[in-house]
């Protein structure tokens, strides 16, 4: 009997790694935005065209790439981020596993401009299936602009998979939102079939906030700031009176990362125990600053879930700060003579 193992093929290996990283239209936003933000741009546009299903583009005015390195970024386990594993126990950039663009080549149609701001000339690459159909030297602005048009073009069972575009719109304006909250330095903007939904000046924390959540939350926010040797946390917790029946604004960040922790939560609900009803749900928009040698954040594809070397004094540093920021908050009126 002959052999029958047989190595697959790059484009399919690709294919199945990105099943992983990108699910639908707002995982590509997602990896879009935080390259980014990781390559140091101030200015971050996004565009989408039905629901990013026709195209994504985002267009950003960072540090831009060599001609080589634009052809290696789309290569799978490709990255400037980390050189050797300890590297993976103190990453300060949003990306790290190298596999974002190689995922997006593989399913999608890229079309790549880029420059570096020391060359005179930038770099225009098309890729399809993981190949490369077109490259050239371009006259571009420096920075770096992606498209992907025509998401799972290759892969119609997934294609089917997704949602209304009103669905599909949904998952990227969240995405978009996180990345947003997480750098109010940056300016981001979101156009979608041509409109403009969101234009975020760069400033600080909580007017980034009030831009995303809306006006109604300004005068409604606590501040939350505690600092320790071993970790800081800061950020916001709405006042009592805007918790809500479903479980809306919620955002935990850790080393400006967004991540999902049911476990955390727990902690701030707690911290307001006997504030709201009990079947309500506070709104909150924390950002927890640690050494990244406490936390692992390589145990999920998307990098949403992460795992703390110690869980339980997070917890409590969570709760303790929440319940001060609510004292002081309460008792804040009787100082207040007008
Ligand atoms: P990762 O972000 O995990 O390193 P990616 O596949 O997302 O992997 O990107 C690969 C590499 O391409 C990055 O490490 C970076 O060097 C480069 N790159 C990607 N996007 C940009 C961008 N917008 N500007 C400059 N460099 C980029
Ligand atoms: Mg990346």
């Amino acid at each position: 009997m002959a052999d029958i193992i047989q190595l697959l093929p790059d484009n399919i290996a690709n294919q199945i790694a990105a099943g992983e990283v990108i699910q639908r239209p707002a995982s590509a936003v997602k990896e879009l935005l935080e390259n980014a933000a990781d390559a140091g741009a101030t200015e971050i546009r996004l565009f989408v065209t039905d629901a990013g299903k026709a195209l994504i583009q985002v267009i950003d005015n960072g540090r831009g790439m060599s001609e080589t390195d634009a052809r290696m970024a789309f290569e799978r386990h490709a990255t400037s981020k980390i050189r050797n594993i300890e590297d993976l126990f103190r990453i300060k950039t949003m990306g790290f596993r190298g596999e974002a663009l190689a995922s997006v080549a593989a399913v999608a149609q890229v079309e790549l401009k880029t420059r570096r701001a020391e060359d005179e000339l930038g770099t225009y690459l098309e890729i399809e299936n993981s190949q490369v159909v077109k490259q050239e030297p371009c006259a571009c602005a420096a920075g770096t602009s992606i498209s992907m048009k025509n998401l799972f073009f290759n892969v119609p069972a997934r294609r089917n998979f997704l949602k209304s575009n009103a669905a599909e719109m949904r998952h990227i304006v969240d995405e978009f939102t996180r990345v947003a909250m997480a750098f109010p330095g940056i300016f981001f903007s979101l156009t979608s079939n041509g409109q403009e939904v969101f234009h975020l000046e760069a400033g600080n924390l909580k007017q980034r906030i009030v831009q995303i959540l809306g006006s109604s939350y300004n005068a409604k926010l606590v501040s939350v700031n505690e600092e320790t040797d071993y970790m800081n946390i800061y950020g916001f917790v709405g006042k009592p009176e805007t918790a809500r029946k479903t479980r809306g604004d919620q955002y935990f960040f850790v080393n400006n990362r967004f991540i999902k922790s049911a476990y955390l939560n727990h902690a701030v609900n707690s911290a307001f125990e006997e504030m709201i009803a009990k079947d309500s749900f506070p709104s909150y928009v924390l950002y927890i600053d640690l050494d990244p040698s406490q936390v692992d954040i390589n145990v999920h594809p998307t990098k949403q879930e992460i795992k703390f070397e110690d869980e339980k004094i997070i917890y409590a540093f969570v709760q303790a700060a929440v319940k001060h920021a609510l004292a002081q908050f309460s008792i804040a009126p009787s100082l207040d003579f007008t």
